[in-house]
């Protein structure tokens, strides 16, 4: 039997490993120069003013949230199709999540149920960009400023990702980056927050390390001093220099990474589009889409869960994205929330499957995936 294909794999070359191993060498393990660096490079990347790197999305998200000076008790829309963090991050800032359904074409937050769950308690919209496709943002931009809303958007699979001609990261007040190790470009746990704005881009800087205003760079020397000040309740939420070493490594492959996982969707686009029982992801005009998954549903006689433990079976690791947020027991205790109220995300998410998407996959690996597709749906039909 062959090697088991994941369905996420990190890209690492030598001059990765290089970059890395020069800082370990160096005096700075942790909040020194290249983490600026990094921050500088990523900010140009998506053509962003400004950059912070953190140690996760998660910390990034709880920031961005705070650093917004939301009331608590306030509402945040957000998709229930999507990795707990997107919602997480409203609970950490004592704010309540609001779920709108997803469009079943894009599987991405619907504008017009956003619309339909605007109260007067609504201060925010967190659109997540799932799979990598970039949400309708002309739309949810356009009820943001209509409502006085704020927009984060949850850019943990959209490094990369384009809508309209520019890249996801310079078009919303903040936008949230992963650099997990099985998103596209990594630095084994990590994340990146870009904004256009000065004010917020500098409460990002206070929170990511204890609120404190100078850090251990400015600190440091023969003129420095012991001074400092703390100024807000801030977190520990910092990257360390040899992870934005090769953040900077891995960012500069960011674009050849697309493309790669770009030719792979093409050619499962190419054979599963010719079954029937399969509906295969669509990709809206004027957007680049990142690639980093490629979910596909399943007609509703197939069922998912068989055809899952059927594909695992055969070595290649398929995986659900995602149990919806409101069926987690953390969610459910909160708010029992009905699954009636989000009919697409609930038929949605009991068809999909996400098939094995990275750089590491060969040709044969592909073809071994479709062929087993094909296996797979002639037994279970
Ligand atoms: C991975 C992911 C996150 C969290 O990213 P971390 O860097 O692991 O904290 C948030 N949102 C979505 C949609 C994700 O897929």
């Amino acid at each position: 039997m062959n090697k088991f294909i994941p369905y996420a794999h990190h890209d690492i070359d030598d001059n990765d490993i290089k970059s890395v191993v020069e800082v370990l060498k160096s005096d700075w393990l942790t909040t020194g120069p290249k983490i600026q660096e990094f921050e500088t490079l990523f900010a140009n990347f998506v053509n962003a003013k400004f950059a912070v790197a953190v140690n996760s999305a998660t910390s990034g998200l709880d920031i961005s949230v705070t650093a917004l000076n939301i009331d608590e008790n306030s509402e945040i829309i957000t998709t229930p199709l999507t990795f707990a963090a997107s919602a997480n991050c409203i609970l950490y800032n004592r704010c309540k999540p609001i779920f709108a359904d997803i469009d079943k074409n894009t599987m991405n937050i619907d504008p017009e149920k956003i619309k339909e769950k605007i109260t007067s308690k609504t201060k925010a919209i967190i659109p997540v960009h799932y799979a990598g496709q970039p949400c309708d943002m002309d739309a949810i931009t356009e009820i943001a400023k209509e409502h006085n809303l704020y927009i984060i958007e949850d850019a943990a699979h959209a490094v990369a990702a384009e809508y309209k001609g520019r890249r996801i990261g310079s078009i919303s007040d903040i936008t949230v980056f992963s650099l997990h190790a099985a998103k596209n470009i990594t630095t084994g746990e990590g994340g990146v927050i870009t904004t256009n704005n000065e004010d917020v881009y500098k409460k990002l800087l206070l929170l990511r390390s204890h609120g404190i205003d100078r850090s251990t760079l400015q600190r440091h020397g023969s003129s420095g001093s012991y001074i400092y000040d703390m100024k807000l309740l801030g977190k520990n939420y910092r990257m360390t220099d040899f992870q934005a070493a090769l953040g900077i490594s891995q960012l500069s492959k960011a674009e050849k990474i697309r493309q790669i996982r770009e030719s792979i969707a093409l050619r499962y686009n190419k054979e599963l589009s010719k079954i029937k029982e399969i509906t295969i992801p669509e990709v809206i005009n004027n957007v680049v889409h990142a690639r980093h998954l490629y979910p596909i549903l399943l007609d509703k006689k197939i069922n998912r869960d068989k055809f899952f433990e059927s594909m695992r079976s055969k070595n290649i690791g398929v995986n659900v994205h995602y149990i919806p947020i409101y069926e987690l027991s953390y969610y459910k205790n909160l708010y029992n929330l009905a699954e009636k109220d989000f009919p697409i995300t609930s038929d949605i998410s009991s068809r999909e499957i996400s098939l094995p998407l990275h750089t590491l996959m060969t040709d044969e690996d592909v073809n071994y995936i479709i062929d087993s597709i094909k296996v797979c749906i002639g037994e279970l039909s």
